[in-house]
């Protein structure tokens, strides 16, 4: 057997830590090749001594200054690398065989195009990614033979249970609809009244994932079911209109797909993110995740109702932006992102986000991207006009 060799972008946020979970689990399947960690050396340094990595990528000059230092006084002989590019580097790197692109946010779509452009296996968590790029993005993969694994519980299980040749192409495959389930978040039953005075503290709080701070904001709001609507669009080659979005608290059904014959096929599991990252990296065997088993015994009923646009503004945006195309996606996410941030400084309310993202979009948006550097300028001058807006409602 073949080892993989893996470079682990974002190794420690939550999804980082959950892939090396599982491939600690595996040492006879996976090689770790690099790790990308950004700031947090501490963890970094641990992860290094543990997996014993070529290199170990951060943020700048300082901070590989200190992991360097930390790494000597261990004897742990990992290079220490530092920089956008460096990230990049480590993604198409030759003997890397594939990369786990979990980086939070738009700073990860540089290191996933160059994994992209030099045909890796990319297992795909950050969906902002395609969020921003998806034309550029998938066209980049297909031109290169990439291979793109959704990490994202929604379209690892829409993945699952998809003909095993899928290609696109929904109405040759007798599918009606692709169906994205959504837990609704902490604020699913909260007094309307009540969503000006939610805090940071609260925000965070998921009821069913334990997940990074920006994607858990992005889940009370329904941004994050938006953003997935328009990762499963590029993903999945699904029109916006055969896309469907249900809210189903207990978070066990992952998403599902609908057939033309009446069938629902559904994948089921405990909300634990290492379920879909042995998934992917197991392909084609199952393989052991150390999640535990789903106990029919203890679980309640399965419920599910509609999404509440008026409760939820951030998903009606979402899904406004992806019928919109072109560059609209891309102002939503830079948007959203300042916004996010934004309230997790305490500079504006929970319910300033959509209000943020909405006068975003309302500036305007381009056609569509020929090149990545058109994207990014559009980025960045969505974020320059989310930053105006936000010190106007912050009155700072
Ligand atoms: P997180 O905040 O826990 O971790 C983010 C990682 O990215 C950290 O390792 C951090 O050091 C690194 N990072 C942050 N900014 C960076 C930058 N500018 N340059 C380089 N590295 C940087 O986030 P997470 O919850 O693990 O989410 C990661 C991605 O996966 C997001 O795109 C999220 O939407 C997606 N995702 C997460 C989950 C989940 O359960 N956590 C589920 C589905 C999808
Ligand atoms: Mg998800």
């Amino acid at each position: 057997m073949t080892q993989q060799v893996l470079t682990i972008l974002g190794s420690t946020g939550s999804i980082g830590e959950s892939t090396l979970d599982v491939v600690a689990r595996h040492p006879e399947k996976f090689r770790i090749f690099a790790l990308a960690g950004n700031k947090q050396i501490h963890k970094l340094a641990e992860q290094c001594k543990r997996f014993n990595p070529q290199f170990a990528v951060v943020a700048d000059a300082e901070h590989a200054a200190a992991l360097e230092q930390l790494l000597e006084s261990a004897d742990c002989r990992t290079e220490v690398l530092y920089g956008v590019q460096s990230l990049s580097d480590v993604a198409a790197a030759d003997e890397v065989t594939g990369v786990m692109a979990a980086i939070v946010g738009a700073a990860g779509l540089p290191s996933a195009l160059a994994a992209a452009k030099k045909g890796k296996t990319i297992y795909l968590a950050n969906k902002e990614t395609l969020v921003i790029s998806g034309a550029l993005f998938m066209e980049t993969a297909r031109a290169n033979g990439a291979k793109i694994l959704p990490i994202d519980s929604e379209h690892n299980a829409i993945y699952q249970v998809l003909p095993r040749d899928y290609a696109g192409g929904l109405d040759q495959h007798g599918i009606e609809s692709i169906i994205l389930t959504a837990s609704g978040g902490p604020f699913l039953d909260t007094d309307l009244n009540e969503f000006n005075h939610i805090t940071p503290a609260q925000a965070v709080k998921h009821p069913n994932w334990s997940m990074g701070q920006k994607i858990s904001v992005d889940s009370a709001t329904m941004m994050n079911k938006g953003l997935e609507l328009i990762e499963a669009h590029w993903l999945f080659h699904c029109p916006p209109e055969k896309l469907e979005v249900t809210i189903h608290p207990q978070s066990v059904i992952h998403s599902m797909v609908r057939y033309r014959d009446g069938s629902v096929l559904a994948q089921m599991g405990n909300p634990d993110m290492r379920t879909p990252i042995a998934y992917c990296l197991g392909l084609p065997d199952r393989i052991e995740s150390g999640v535990p088993a789903l106990d029919f015994g203890t679980l309640s009923a399965l419920t599910f109702r509609q999404p509440d646009f008026q409760r939820f503004p951030c998903l009606k945006l979402a899904y406004d932006a992806m019928k919109s195309g072109g560059g609209a996606p891309c102002v939503l996410n830079a948007a959203n992102e300042e916004a996010v941030a934004a309230f997790l400084g305490g500079r504006i309310r929970f319910t300033d986000i959509a209000r943020v993202v909405a006068h975003g979009l309302e500036q305007g948006f381009s056609d569509g991207f020929s090149d990545i550097e058109s994207l990014l300028e559009q980025d960045k001058q969505a974020r320059a006009q989310a930053q105006k807006g936000i010190a106007a409602l912050s009155g700072k």
